[in-house]
């Protein structure tokens, strides 16, 4: 059995949760490979070191000092140190790392050291050795994660070392310069590791205890989700529910890897189970896995009559989205009817270029644009063959006098998505939970 285990920044904050990490390596001896994240919040106005590094960059850029930022960095990793009671000198390190920002480093470079320096100290805390990802996880030209180069000499790397603390977030260009994943992206080294290791599981640990099956901040208490597949967190993580990087969940999935979200906190918790699928997931306890939204999109409602017999109608639509650069997030449509939905940040700049060329090249009976829309998905493998559903989604919103505006049933049958004033958002999302969780 192997075990790959990622601390995100919170678990990784302070020397505490380095104990509190390091007490959950050592419980198990398959624990073998470990990704970390650089230090992040201790407390709600603190600094990530991410944050601190990007601010070094920029005043570097500037040609200011960045001795004030790069002093507290500092800080936070001799503190580490010092409280762990290591035997340990990252000051050859610092001075390095501080004289290559001053001479103007690449952005990823620079934002990819709290990763590097917090690996080195959870290495030599756990008695692990160090394995650099610079040297492990390649990009392309083309700046995208080579998969199939890394697999290869990470799974002789790992192999060597038989167990190896691996900082997260980064990799290495073919011409060898550093490059990061996006914010939050060592959760995909951590899939990567994975992966490379042929583990069994790949805990991902945090400060939170798993997926809950709504918004806390508009739920109350909501419950937590045990087990999930990899399709409906795709569908809820769309809807703006996350608990980890989007992309984590690619390499690891392929492979048919579980992933299990944990909380450093409170490590008795079995937290939430990411699984391939549906026969790899306990029977669910509510028709329903979770329910997620969104607000901030409009939908452009187009009506022509004896248009579903007017062929590449629908293409000639989208041709004008695709032309402005608006990609399109639902496409519900009816007998005349069809509506875009996209999102209203995207569509405003060129609004008036798209109702111009809609007018022009499609000459509709009626085109109007509705704002304020929020969208909510009710996902759910339990909802598939399940009958009344729908009916229930329903209910529940007409009982809590919501006004639908607009149906979409994915073609998976996994997910209903349903478009509401954004005004009715919060009352929706508290229904359709009340309505299947009692
Ligand atoms: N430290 C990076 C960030 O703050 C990456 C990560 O934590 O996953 O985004």
């Amino acid at each position: 059995m192997i075990k790959v285990l990622k601390f995100g920044g919170s678990s990784l904050a302070d020397a505490e949760h380095f104990r509190k990490a390091a007490q959950i390596v050592r419980s198990d001896p398959a624990n073998r490979y470990v990704v970390a994240s650089a230090p992040g919040k201790r407390f709600p106005e603190d600094i990530k070191v991410t944050d601190l590094l990007l601010e070094c960059y920029r005043l570097a850029r500037a040609k200011k000092p960045i001795d004030e930022p790069f002093g507290q960095i500092e800080n936070r990793f001799r503190e580490i140190i010092k409280d762990l009671g290591l035997n340990l000198s990252l000051e050859a390190e610092f001075a390095t790392i501080r004289l290559v920002i001053k001479n103007r480093a690449g952005r990823d470079y620079v934002a990819s050291r709290g990763e590097y320096l917090n690996s080195m100290i959870l290495a030599e805390y756990l008695g692990y050795s160090f394995l650099d990802a610079e040297d492990s996880i390649f990009f392309t030209e083309e700046g995208v994660l080579d998969l199939s180069r890394t697999d290869e000499s990470l799974e002789v790397l790992l192999g060597e070392a038989g167990n190896a603390v691996i900082p997260g977030f980064y990799g290495s260009m073919p011409n060898g310069t550093v490059r990061t994943f996006s914010r939050g992206g060592s959760d995909i080294t951590g899939s990567i590791v994975a992966r490379a290791a042929k583990a069994d599981l790949y805990e991902n640990w945090t400060d939170v205890s798993g997926m809950l099956m709504a918004d806390p901040r508009v739920v109350k208490d909501p419950k937590p989700i045990p087990f999930i597949t990899y399709r409906e967190l795709r569908e809820l993580s769309y809807m703006g529910a996350s608990v980890m990087h989007e992309e984590a969940i690619f390499p690891v999935r392929d492979a048919g890897i579980p992933i299990n979200i944990r909380n450093t906190n409170c490590p008795e918790a079995p937290g939430t189970m990411i699984v391939p699928s549906a026969e790899a997931a306990a029977a669910p306890e509510y028709i329903i896995t979770g329910i997620a939204g969104k607000v901030g999109f409009s939908a452009i409602y187009v009506e022509k009559a004896l248009m579903n017999g007017q062929l590449g109608f629908c293409r000639r639509l989208l041709q004008i989205l695709e032309d402005n650069g608006v990609s399109f997030e639902h496409l519900p449509s009816g007998i005349d009817t069809m509506s875009v939905v996209v999102e209203t940040a995207a569509l405003e700049p060129h609004k008036e270029n798209i109702v111009a060329s809609i007018n022009r090249k499609i000459e509709p009976d009626n085109l109007h644009i509705l704002d304020n829309l929020a969208m909510l998905a009710v996902v759910g493998r339990g909802m598939v063959r399940a009958e009344g559903t729908a009916f229930r989604v329903f209910k529940a919103l007409a009982e809590a006098k919501v006004n639908v505006r607009m149906i979409d049933q994915g073609s998976s049958e996994l997910n209903i998505i349903v478009g509401i004033d954004a005004a009715d958002y919060s009352v929706a999302l508290d229904a359709i939970y009340r309505e299947f969780v009692k």
